[in-house]
């Protein structure tokens, strides 16, 4: 499993109810950095972090083939987004 940290939406709490759900401590708060890491060889997939954040800045993955898929259509997106918002600026 691997598991995707939005670092843009996640508010980087050291008290993160996603962090202290883990079990086996896969996500964690680093303080040094102050933001949440994710160490794939200790988790299990059970998904309970991706339930606990209410911000919905994480995403499990079965594979990283499947998170980069997901990346690709995100950025995919974003840039289809931007593109219209910019031809919609440009009418005013
Ligand atoms: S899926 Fe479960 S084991 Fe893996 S990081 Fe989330 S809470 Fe921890």
């Amino acid at each position: 499993m691997t598991l995707h940290i939005d670092h843009d939406i996640c508010l980087k709490e050291p008290n993160c109810p996603a962090a202290l759900s883990c079990s086996t401590q896969a996500l964690f708060y680093d303080p040094s950095d102050e933001k949440l890491f994710f160490n794939a060889d200790r988790c299990n997939g059970c998904g309970l972090c991706v339930q606990k954040c209410a911000y919905r800045a994480l995403s499990l993955f079965e594979t990283t083939a499947d998170l980069k898929a997901y990346l690709k259509k995100i950025n995919e997106v974003r840039n289809d987004f931007q593109t219209k918002l910019e031809a919609l600026l440009r009418l005013k």
